[in-house]
């Protein structure tokens, strides 16, 4: 039997106005090479300066971890030679990184936890970008030089749901921190995941590979499928030694399988020596002060929504998994609605009617008109059925939920006399079946609701009904 080990190197492009050292725009969907300057373009002479910002959104990032917070550390220089950086290195933090362990809490559905540990958070500058059209290769380097934290987890993942929870968690994170927009396909959140087998028991860590730069939870989750599989497969057919070495692979989604890109450079290749152009980088005190205050974290946030609105873990964990769901709830929370049902007009309702690029951030019904829908359930104006047909209706139209149940003529009715009419009218167009339902075949009682709430269009009271069908049938 075998165990995965898993640790994975997350680079997140962190939300300045303007790149690492110089003054360019971060914004590179620009016109190809229009943000550059002589400083990201690597022109002899010109020298870094460090922007403040991506020091203040590490210290914050370091204390939503758990991390020591480096008041000194430093950069230095990675050799490798690509097209897409024109000097030639990377400016990055190897011997002392600005945040070193770190912590960080994956919960699991049954409402246990596992403690992942982050090893470092280091700054470091993205590259360009290769753009290949047919025959010939592009650079954009409007790319290079933007600010990168990259968070390095120690091998402490023991499956790809482990991953999964990890990512999610991470990402939640940096948003909820406003560090970071961690968009995946805009690759703003990139993950290289570091994967290697070992029988079960045994504590040594076997040979990695390395895979890179997949950019959706579920393509990380099929990715490491197939490459345990083929770790396993070489280890059963006695070619471990040869086929498995550490290299670095593509993940080839079409074909499903991981393929070599290139032998995994050992430190030596890249000649790491401290950056001569940079000063030591230095958290002051004021800096310290300021950033470490952090807002409302997911853990925190799931707690006080269990502690205050009463609700289970999981719908707590659902919720707060993002920062926009979290706010929406609580503003429909305002409303003076039970959470159980906010939870599920929100996560069930509303979402079930989400499509395409439509979702809660863009929504069309806001909060606040859900929290007032919710609550017209709850007061008894209108039945769960026709509040469906509401919610249909505000998905189109941007109006009140109140003109939009005078609109359809939704109302609920309670007033008993109305009721007692059309139960009247039930009951003796099925003589018949009153008399079975007395002769003792009680589960007629279903029907006759069944008949009065259609006849009434969905429109009566639920509770009237019953209460109004069982004293005319006994
Ligand atoms: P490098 O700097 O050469 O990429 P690191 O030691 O920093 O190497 O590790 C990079 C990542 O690989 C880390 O996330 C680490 O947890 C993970 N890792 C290291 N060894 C293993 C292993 N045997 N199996 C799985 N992951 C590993
Ligand atoms: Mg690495
Ligand atoms: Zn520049």
């Amino acid at each position: 039997m075998f165990e995965i080990v898993i640790g994975l190197e997350v680079h997140v492009q962190l939300n300045t106005k303007t790149k690492l050292f110089c003054s360019c725009p971060t914004s590179f969907n620009h016109q190809q090479n229009s943000n550059t300057c002589p400083t990201c373009l690597a022109l002899p002479g010109a020298l870094p300066v460090l922007n403040r910002s991506v020091l203040e959104k590490s210290v914050m990032f370091g204390t939503a971890v758990h991390a020591t917070i480096n008041r000194t550390s430093y950069f230095d220089r990675k050799s490798y030679f690509y097209p897409d950086s024109p000097s030639a290195y990377q400016i990055t933090q190897l011997y002392t990184p600005i945040v070193e362990h770190g912590t960080l809490q994956i919960d699991f559905e049954d409402g246990s936890h596992k403690v992942i540990r982050i090893n470092r958070a280091h700054i470091e500058a993205d590259a360009g970008k290769n753009i290949h059209e047919g025959d010939i290769s592009k650079v954009d380097l409007n790319r290079a030089g933007t600010p990168l934290l990259e968070i390095v987890s120690e091998p402490d993942m023991r499956s790809s749901d482990e991953v999964i929870l990890y990512l999610k968690k991470l990402h939640a994170i940096v948003r909820y921190l406003d560090i970071s927009d961690a968009n995946m396909q805009e690759g703003s959140f990139r993950v290289d995941v570091n994967v290697s087998i070992r029988p079960k028991g045994d504590d040594k860590l076997y040979t990695r590979v390395e895979i890179k730069n997949i950019n959706s939870f579920r393509f990380i989750q099929k990715a490491i499928e197939i490459e345990v599989a083929r770790q396993i497969e070489a280890w059963e057919d006695g070619v471990y030694d040869e086929e498995i070495y550490q290299e670095t692979r593509l993940f080839d989604q079409s074909k499903q399988e991981t393929r070599s890109m290139r032998g995994k450079e050992e430190a030596a290749d890249y000649r790491y020596f401290p950056e001569p152009d940079l000063l030591k980088v230095v958290v002051d005190d004021a800096m310290y002060e300021t950033f470490t205050q952090i807002p409302e974290l997911p853990d925190e946030k799931r707690a006080r929504f269990v502690r205050e609105y009463g609700m289970n873990t999981y719908n707590a964990s659902v919720i707060t998994s993002s920062l926009e769901m979290a706010c929406y709830f609580e503003t429909m929370m305002r409303e003076g609605i039970s959470a159980k049902n906010a939870t599920t007009w929100l996560t069930v309702e509303l979402q079930g009617r989400f499509s395409g690029h439509v979702n809660i951030e863009n929504s069309p019904v806001s909060a606040r008109t859900l929290g007032v829908l919710v609550k017209r359930i709850e007061d008894q104006t209108i039945s769960g059925k026709a509040a469906k047909e509401v919610l249909d209706y505000l998905m189109e139209h941007d109006v009140s939920v109140e003109s939009v149940i005078e609109t359809l003529g939704l109302k609920q009715v309670s007033d008993t006399g109305a009721i007692e009419k059309i139960v009247d009218e039930i009951l003796a167009a099925n003589a018949d079946k009153v008399q079975e339902y007395r002769n003792g075949k009680e589960k007629l009682f279903g029907f006759f609701v069944g008949q009065t709430m259609k006849a009434s269009r969905g429109s009566a009271n639920p509770q009237a009904v019953n209460d109004i069908l069982k004293s005319k049938l006994s």
